[in-house]
């Protein structure tokens, strides 16, 4: 679509007043909203509204897709993307719900000759940054907080802004060239610091599945920023700073140092 009458249409769809079932769900379903100062409830609201307008949602399985399924995804995307005004994730077209963690056949090329074939279970995937896969189970649990700092939507997203200048490097966009190098230089330094504070046996604030590799890092490492800040901030304060930078906000600023 012409990128001006785009803009028109998302211009609109601001104005439009939100409505207030969506508000509802919002606020059983993304605990993280209860925190947001009130211009950024606005800016999710809309972001929101946008998101469902242009985005198609697909039910894998047998699923059925409700408004309660639409806008708690779309609202904890939105909480990700608060820092990036005007950007939508374009190249998104669709997301795709199962109803629990899901087979992906995966295959490799054996030594001798032949293929090894084999299932994986996944909770949630992107491709090529044109379809997003979640398991419906993990997006509930993300949005209340309820497997710590575990959030299948915010670990996409993070995934879909490592894709915006096209490569999945776990380096997102900034400003220059040069800031992208710095940055990328001292999150491989704090990629080191996990790693030793994992073979030391030390307890640490997010998952090893982190260590797969520099995009499963930023991914694994956003989750936490956003959903346990004060715990990453204390384990690594660089990273902490990093993600900040990457993200432009602050959830350290509005998320309870004690929420239980
Ligand atoms: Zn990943």
């Amino acid at each position: 679509m012409f990128g001006w009458l785009r803009e028109r249409r998302r211009r609109s769809i601001r104005t439009r007043p939100f409505p207030s079932a969506w508000l509802d769900i919002l606020r059983r379903t993304v605990k993280q909203t209860a925190w947001l100062s009130d211009d950024e409830a606005e800016r999710l609201r809309a972001w929101v509204a946008i998101f469902l307008t242009e985005k198609r949602f697909e039910g894998c399985r047998g699923f059925e897709i409700t408004d309660e399924v639409r806008v708690t995804i779309a609202g904890q995307a939105a909480l990700v993307m608060l820092g990036f005004e005007g950007e939508h994730l374009d190249r998104l077209q669709s997301v795709l719900v199962y109803p629990g963690d899901y087979l992906a056949p995966k295959s490799a090329p054996l030594a001798g000759g032949g293929e090894l074939e084999w299932q994986e279970e996944r909770l949630g995937e992107t491709w090529g940054g044109g379809s997003m896969v979640l398991a419906w189970p993990r997006v509930v649990e993300g949005g209340r907080l309820r497997d710590g700092p575990r959030s299948v939507v915010i670990h996409e997203c993070a995934h879909a802004v490592d894709m915006l200048d096209g490569e999945v490097d776990g380096i997102p966009l900034l400003a220059s060239p040069r800031e992208a190098r710095e940055w990328a230089q001292a999150i491989d330094e704090c990629q080191s610091h996990f790693e030793e504070a994992l073979d030391e046996g030390r307890s640490v604030p997010f998952d090893d599945y982190a260590l797969e590799s520099p995009s499963e890092f930023f991914a694994v490492a956003t989750e936490c920023f956003f959903q346990d800040p004060h715990r990453l901030a204390r384990f690594d304060a660089t990273l902490y700073d990093l993600l900040r930078q990457a993200w432009k906000q602050d959830p350290k600023r509005r998320v309870p140092v004690h929420r239980r």
